[in-house]
């Protein structure tokens, strides 16, 4: 916070310590902060869920590689150890495949030496996998839960393995499953890992033009991109400036964790604008309402050093519960007719 001036701050100060700092209004944060509600979830399966996902056996799942296929296969085992439902009609997994020409396909797969450039290079088609389980709900309207598992692979020989960018959402998709599972929901509840976010969120843009149980029946993303560490304490709601009518839920979750709206309005010149940073933009771009968690950029972004000892384990925790919240909440404030 700055503050103007020394009177100013001394000011602020006596006034701060005659209040509840719980209490202090921050324009944009949703909750009042406070213990945590309990949500009964298996803590130490969440932790291994990503701590194996962001391991180096997995390569840093870059898109189209072996290391992603494997992360898919993985994914799709703890939905069928869960004895989850699927919507697609051969296990749990829907491919589909991508071209890449010119420019984009030289920067994505590069082929290398000089008799090749940007203008002649060949095209290349590459296959990718959502990973898609569900719960049948009272209503066909459906609530798309949604975490990408590909990250950016072996780069330069070095594996970036993506804990936090998006072993986290991925894992946090695989323990709201597991929560929901046996609860009969108001509404259908999907659960998708989507791949190749960091390649142009080509997953997600099929999934929903490719909607299993029908694209008109979705009324609600769930987005989570990088969940699982914030120096602040803060985790962000991204949406509401599209979908003011969804603020309701959000302020309703008991937390130790601060959640912020915000990162979503185009004119605010302070924080950058996420409609467009991760999948919640496959969504939006139907005008299918979304809200996006994340955290802000940290360090370890799009490094090497995105690792599982990077993570705060219990900030990740929190994060989950705090989302599993909003799911609830969601599931009975929105209409399923
Ligand atoms: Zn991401």
């Amino acid at each position: 916070m700055k503050v103007k001036s020394f009177f100013f701050a001394a000011f602020l100060t006596v006034f701060l310590i005659g209040c509840n700092s719980n209490e202090q209004k921050k324009a944009n944060q949703l909750n009042s902060v406070s213990s945590s509600k309990k949500i009964k979830i298996d803590e130490a399966k969440l932790l291994n869920n990503l701590k194996t996902l962001a391991s180096d056996a997995f390569e840093g799942r870059g898109f189209s590689k072996p290391g992603n296929y494997k992360a898919q296969q993985f994914i799709a085992n703890e939905f069928k150890k869960l004895e989850l439902a699927t919507p697609i009609e051969n296990g749990y997994i829907q491919e589909f495949t991508t071209t890449y020409k010119g420019a984009r396909r030289q920067r994505m797969f590069p082929v290398k030496g000089k008799e090749r450039n940007d203008i002649n290079v060949p095209d290349t088609t590459v296959v990718g996998g959502n990973v898609i389980s569900m719960i049948k709900g009272k209503s066909d309207k459906v609530i798309v839960i949604t975490g990408h598992h590909d990250h950016l692979g072996i780069r330069n020989g070095k594996i970036y393995n993506g804990a936090d960018d998006d072993a986290s959402g991925t894992a946090a998709v695989i323990a709201i499953a597991e929560y929901f599972k046996g609860k009969n929901p108001n509404h259908t509840l999907v659960f998708a890992t989507v791949d190749a976010e960091e390649a142009g969120m080509n997953g997600s843009a099929y999934l929903v033009k490719n909607f299993p149980l029908g694209k008109e029946n979705i009324v609600l993303n769930i987005n989570m991109d990088m969940i699982s560490r914030n120096d602040k304490n803060e985790l962000y709601a991204c949406g509401l400036f599209h979908y003011p009518k969804l603020k309701a839920p959000l302020t309703k979750v008991k937390s130790s964790i601060t959640l912020m709206s915000g990162h979503d309005d185009p004119n605010d010149k302070k924080l950058d604008n996420w409609t467009n940073s991760s999948d919640h933009r496959s969504f939006h771009k139907e005008k299918i309402p979304f809200i996006y968690f994340g955290v802000e950029d940290h360090k370890d972004y799009h490094k090497d050093t995105d690792t599982f000892e990077n993570v705060d384990q219990e900030f990740y925790v929190e994060a989950v519960k705090l989302i599993i919240q909003t799911v609830e909440n969601y599931d009975t404030y929105l209409k399923t007719n």
